[in-house]
């Protein structure tokens, strides 16, 4: 059934952020097949996998009924990275994070978050609910109603982990392309035209295909013939720069119980990344496209615009809804504004001036699906033929991406995309994950 040639795969994944590398390290690492990556990029996670939070964060606030899938994969995904990070010596900077409820109507949802924690496997020693004294105790310069302590949330570089998945992966066979987009799709022949920054075109043939492109995944779908009930609307979270004066005083992640539970997004945090350095945000401000942070990018182009783009009705469902639209105003003015982030902030930490921002930091896309009933709460995945579609992979995405990956080859598995034969599940010893693989395959499918 599978193929031969060098321009024949028998996987073809495209894009090469953290789902991307994870999945071709578990091909490479535990299966027989032949492999090809393809990134538009010249290099693997330049977008929402290195311009995130990096926070590995710990399931407690993910309620284990209607976000199984994520809530398990952030749990089953915390020790492969830990492992990942050990063994190449990556950042791994446990500060712990502390979300603090800032209207007496949140201390029911930290009591939620306890449950939540023990039922997705959380141990008991890993997190605490704290009172405002218990609080002011540990974190001086925060005021809050209560918290929830989640103590193991680890600040890390995800960009650092998926490109040291792929090196990985290079040593085992998988073959890559960069700066590499596809751009044709024949389905029906399994055949795909990738074209490179220079304009060659090459046909590629593939066995099976898995389309893990983050925002550029729901045009690849449509070109399929999949997803046309969705549209995709673009959101920037901008960050601040905090100045180094506040090291120390503040030595953990603080988060808020967030505003606004029917929107996918969290509201702005206190972060510390893995480096020490200290950050607010992000915000969600709508922008034009998946791409709406690259100013004076050569390779833009009027096709990533797709804000207007069709099916309409869900948008104009939205752009006509009044608390949306003055969401999206305040939202906006915390990537215009710093004195607004700082407002945003201040309602939970004390003493921010806006001398404490010393610049403007990271900006990072997220896309976000909507149906005629709003904004789509959880990943989509969609099977057409021999390809396999992953949609709204958002928050926490990074943190459970190899598990995850370990769900979408189970997926493949009983779509009899890939067979079980040429999986090598066994205990591969020394390998990464190796002791972990075949469990994790039970676990997660
Ligand atoms: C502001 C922000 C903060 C976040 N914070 C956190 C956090 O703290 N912790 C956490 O766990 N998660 C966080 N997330 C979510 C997390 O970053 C994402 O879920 C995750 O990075 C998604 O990974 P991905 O591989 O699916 O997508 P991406 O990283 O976007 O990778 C997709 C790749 O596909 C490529 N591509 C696109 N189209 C094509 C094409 N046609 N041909 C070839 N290649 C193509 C792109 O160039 C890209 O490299 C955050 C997200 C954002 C936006």
């Amino acid at each position: 059934m599978y193929c031969v040639e060098s321009s024949e795969y028998d996987i073809v994944i495209i894009g090469a952020g953290i789902l991307g590398t994870s999945l071709a390290y578990m091909f490479s690492g535990f299966s027989e097949y032949r492999v090809l990556l393809v990134e538009r990029e010249h290099e693997a996670a330049l977008h929402s996998s290195s311009r995130n939070t990096g926070v590995l964060h710990r399931p407690f606030y993910l309620d284990p009924a209607k976000k199984k899938v994520f809530a398990k994969a952030a749990q089953f995904s915390y020790p492969l990275w830990k492992e990942l990070s050990a063994k190449y010596n990556l950042p791994w900077s446990q500060n712990g994070t502390v979300e603090v409820a800032v209207r007496e109507a949140d201390v029911e949802t930290l009591q939620k978050y306890e449950q939540y924690a023990a039922a997705n496997g959380m141990e008991p020693d890993e997190f605490a609910l704290l009172s405002q004294e218990e609080l002011k105790g540990i974190e001086p310069l925060v005021k809050s109603k209560g918290a929830f302590y989640s103590k193991t949330d680890t600040g890390v570089s995800f960009g650092q982990y998926a490109r040291k998945l792929l090196e990985i992966s290079i040593a085992k066979g998988l073959s890559i392309k960069f700066d590499t987009a596809v751009e044709t799709v024949l389905a029906n022949e399994s055949k795909l035209i990738l074209r490179n920054r220079d304009g060659k075109e090459k046909t590629v043939r593939y066995g099976a295909l898995v389309n893990v492109a983050g925002s550029g995944a729901v045009h690849l779908a449509r070109k399929f013939g999949l997803a046309k009930i969705y549209a995709v609307l673009h959101f920037r979270g901008d960050y601040w720069r905090v100045s180094d004066s506040l090291r120390g005083r503040i030595r953990r992640n603080i988060y808020s119980v967030p505003r606004h539970s029917k929107y996918p997004f969290l509201d702005p945090h206190f972060v510390i990344r893995h480096d020490g350095k200290m950050e607010i945000g992000p915000n969600a401000a709508l922008v034009w496209g998946p791409y709406g942070y690259l100013r004076g990018d050569p390779n833009r182009r009027l096709s990533d615009i797709d804000l207007f783009a069709r099916p309409l009705m869900p948008k104009l469902k939205l752009f006509t809804n009044m608390e949306f639209m003055s969401m999206v105003r305040q939202e906006w003015k915390s990537s215009t504004h710093r004195d607004a982030m700082i407002g945003r902030i201040s309602q939970f930490v004390n003493g921010l001036k806006p001398g404490d921002i010393t610049g403007r930091g990271l900006s990072g896309i997220r896309h976000s699906l909507i149906d005629s009933s709003g904004f789509v709460p959880e990943a989509v995945m969609e099977i057409g033929g021999s390809s396999l579609h992953v949609m709204n992979y958002n928050s926490p995405g990074a943190t459970g991406a190899p598990a995850y990956a370990a769900h979408l080859i189970g997926k493949m598995l009983d779509a009899g995309l890939i067979s079980e034969k040429r999986i090598k599940a066994e205990n591969e010893g020394d390998i990464l994950w190796g002791s972990a693989f075949s469990k994790l395959l039970e676990n997660m499918t």
